[in-house]
């Protein structure tokens, strides 16, 4: 059935970079047997999958939307990979990506722009704008996203879907191809909040090949999927519904607000400071990973060579000229100069503080609220083509998902309606750290 969604619609919406139908089927046809034979007996053995294309699959190539790799197939596969099989997940492919995830539109992506299926005019977000799409598209049940300043959260709100981001080492980033290492974490991306908090049972765990994984004491969050927020408290931030959010987005957040009020939530506004430095914090501290993580793009150990030979540090710069793209190149040249010796000081390891400010900052409101309310985005899925136009303005316009990548809080966007457009509209839910459950309980009431 979904293979006949990909058929009608992936020529329009371009969600998928690889797309192995023989594959997928041979790997239905094996678990259908486990199943009978009862191997398999979680609710989603069988189920079909699309993955990110930077989380490494054994038996797909994983590109990061980019030319550098082109024709990678690693050898290992990620964490996730290996628990999703271990269920009997069936994966169909890998799911289109602003190149090494670097981007808010998946028009980044060396294998074409996807489009959002609600309106093929429209961008479906990013960088996770394949997952989302597809999930959107009913081109697959679930998919994996990444989400390092808002990759999962915002492409799901421009495609109405629910995506979550989960507490920094939650999730193992053992087979994620890095961007910013501090900031990434992998996610679930469904129609509804129960199927995520089902995949996120399945992908959380402590991975000791993540040095950044924690044991967690709780990993049961289905358990959350009952409705009753009464006596939450819920803080919606004030610099978050001021100037730069579009009024129908604002309209729709303030009646969820009105919604968990009725439901028996106490809802308040309040002051979250250091939410202006967020932005220059988040793209020095993210593009200095970058540009460390992406020097092993070299022509040597993987992906693409130059075919130009001029000596060995020739061979380096064409193959990382010709194998890069623009906003790829940007990144690398903004996170080298952060990092250099005499700026280093001035900037890398001032974004440092004021990450550990807003981290702080953070901890207060957490003191007091529950869950943060918050819009996902400023406006809902773009024009495709306008955001290339202008990249700073495209920055600006991840101001209310990277607080949560730099403080490591967990996460989730739900759709709650559409504009008059009739593009979708997602709003998010911030927890403390290791509170998923909370955000699933608010999110799984409103749905
Ligand atoms: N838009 C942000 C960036 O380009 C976030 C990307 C992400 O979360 N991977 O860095």
């Amino acid at each position: 059935a979904f293979y006949h969604q990909i058929e009608q619609k992936e020529k329009d919406i371009n969600a998928f970079i690889t797309l192995d139908e023989e594959q997928a089927m041979k790997r239905a046809a094996q678990v259908q047997e486990g199943i009978e034979k009862g191997i398999y007996t979680h609710p989603l053995a069988g189920v079909p999958a699309g993955i990110k294309d930077n989380i490494c699959t054994k038996e797909f190539k994983t590109t990061c939307g980019s030319k550098m790799l082109e024709n990678f197939t690693p050898f290992y596969e990620a964490n996730v990979i290996e628990s999703l099989k271990s269920i009997g997940a069936v994966l169909i492919g890998k799911t289109n990506m602003d190149e090494f995830a670097m981007g808010s539109t998946t028009e980044t992506s060396y294998f074409g722009v996807t489009k959002n299926p609600h309106n093929t005019d429209h961008v479906p977000g990013g960088s996770s704008g394949g997952s989302c799409a597809a999930v959107a598209a009913k081109e697959c049940a679930y998919s994996l996203g990444s989400d390092t300043g808002g990759s999962i959260r915002q492409p799901s709100s421009f495609c109405g879907v629910v995506g979550m981001k989960p507490t920094y080492g939650t999730v193992s980033r053992y087979g994620l191809v890095a961007y910013g290492s501090s900031l990434d974490q992998i996610g679930p991306i469904g129609t509804n909040v129960s199927d995520v908090a089902a995949i996120l049972e399945v992908i959380a765990s402590y991975d000791k090949k993540d040095s950044t994984s924690i044991q967690r004491k709780d990993y049961q969050f289905m358990k959350a999927l009952h409705e009753d927020v009464k006596g939450m408290r819920i803080g919606i931030p004030k610099g978050y519904v001021g100037d730069g959010l579009d009024d129908e987005v604002k309209e729709a957040l303030y009646n969820m607000a009105k919604t968990y009020e009725k439901a028996g939530a106490k809802v308040e506004e309040f002051d979250l400071d250091l939410v202006k430095y967020a932005i220059p914090t988040y793209y020095t501290v993210a593009s200095a990973e970058a540009s460390s993580n992406l020097a092993r793009f070299d022509g040597v150990k993987y992906g693409y060579r130059t075919e130009k030979s001029s000596g060995l540090e020739g061979m380096y710069n064409h193959t990382r000229t010709e194998g890069f793209g623009q906003e790829v190149k940007r990144r690398i040249m903004l996170g080298s100069y952060v990092l250099s010796s005499g700026y280093y000081e001035a900037y890398y390891l001032k974004a440092l503080k004021a990450k550990a400010l807003i981290k702080k900052s953070f901890d207060e409101a957490f003191s007091t609220y529950d869950i943060i309310l918050a819009p996902a985005a400023p406006t809902t899925a773009p024009a495709i083509g306008e955001s290339l136009k202008d990249p700073l303005k495209m920055y600006l316009g991840d101001i209310y998902t990277i607080s949560a990548n730099l403080a490591g809080l967990p996460g989730i966007s739900m759709p709650v309606g559409r504009d008059t457009k009739g593009l979708p509209i997602g709003i998010q839910l911030i927890g403390n750290c290791f509170e998923e459950s909370k955000l699933i309980q608010a999110a799984y009431t409103y749905e």
